[in-house]
């Protein structure tokens, strides 16, 4: 098949909107869709610092690439930031992807790790906390923990954006799990743009959320991006994986399903935003001084809680 636009060889077949693509159109494709939803959201201002959070797999090295295209014709700061869990076997080798990534675009690359800021590596965490029904799931520490370090590296970088890359298809399953789950509260605070909810908080963007995921692999692949493609050990989100495989089919039916739930879901947003988005108030944590809703925030619950559990497990070795 040719090309729709210049009449060379396809390569890649968008059945959304039944048009072909070569190498060079793909990725002006893949980089437009990027550049629009920056500018429609107006996520990132000129001169700003940008920070990207890179775990080396292949939204976020995506990401960091067309980021590090993006900023040569308008202007703005980038760092990108990993956020290391200390999970044997994966984690070290994705960070090794994200730092080699960083180092061939000339972005400054910061590694923040769970040890030095929690104490604790997300595998000792597992272990400390003993088997699975004692403890909630290891994704409930690793999230919250990554949040929460994320936003202390934001900050101590002086960063004014946080880039997260999350994809079309990310997007539409959180979507629906909300909906599904009836937490519609949820789908009020985060939403296709940023808000500075508090002086405290990094706003987050998400500039690959009109990306489908096959885009993102395929763009890799063609522009020889390395990308760590191993799945987290402790990944075991099985709704998920379902609403997935669903969308998957669905799209494959009905081609245009995904970018009509994101449209739904954006044309929503702003009415849900107004009813939920204000029930939130914010303190300061009384340990970390990080936002939160409570007296202490989530992050420094979890902490104490490990740390607890693993003074008692020394005191009864010693005994
Ligand atoms: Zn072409
Ligand atoms: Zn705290």
């Amino acid at each position: 098949m040719k090309c729709s636009k210049c009449g060379r060889e396809a390569i890649y077949f968008a059945r959304y909107e039944g048009r072909y693509y070569c190498h060079k159109h793909f990725n002006e494709l893949v980089e437009g869709k990027v550049k629009r939803t920056i500018r429609k959201y107006r996520m990132i201002k000129r001169g700003e610092k940008v920070g990207v959070a890179v775990s080396g797999g292949k939204d976020s090295v995506v990401l960091m690439h067309i980021l590090a295209k993006l900023r040569k014709k308008f202007p703005f700061e980038l760092v990108a930031i990993t956020i290391d869990e200390g999970i044997k076997g994966y984690r070290d080798k994705s960070v090794e992807v994200a730092r080699k990534n960083a180092e061939l675009l000339g972005v400054e690359h910061h590694i923040y790790r769970f040890k030095d800021f929690i104490g604790f590596t997300l595998d000792e965490t597992v272990e400390i906390m003993g088997p699975r029904e004692e403890r909630v799931g290891a994704c409930s520490y690793c999230g919250v923990w990554r949040r929460w370090l994320l936003n202390k590296a934001a900050e101590e970088l002086g960063v004014d954006k946080l880039a997260l890359g999350l994809n079309l298809d990310d997007e539409v399953q959180v979507f629906l799990m909300n909906l599904m789950r009836g937490d519609v509260a949820r789908l009020g605070r985060t939403g296709p743009y940023y808000e500075v909810i508090h002086e405290g908080l990094v706003p987050r963007i998400k500039p690959l959320r009109e990306v489908p995921e096959k885009e993102i692999v395929l763009y890799a692949v063609l522009n020889n991006i390395e990308v760590d493609l191993s799945e987290c050990p402790y990944a075991t989100e099985a709704f998920r994986a379902e609403i997935r495989d669903w969308l998957n089919e669905m799209e494959e039916k009905h081609p245009g399903t995904k970018y009509q739930l994101l449209r739904s879901y954006d044309k929503i947003f702003p009415l849900l935003a107004k009813t939920y988005a204000k029930e939130v108030k914010l303190n300061r944590c009384k340990i970390c001084g990080q936002p939160t809703s409570g007296e202490i925030c989530k992050a420094c619950q979890f902490r104490l809680q490990v740390k607890e559990k693993s003074e008692n497990l020394k005191f009864s070795l010693t005994k």
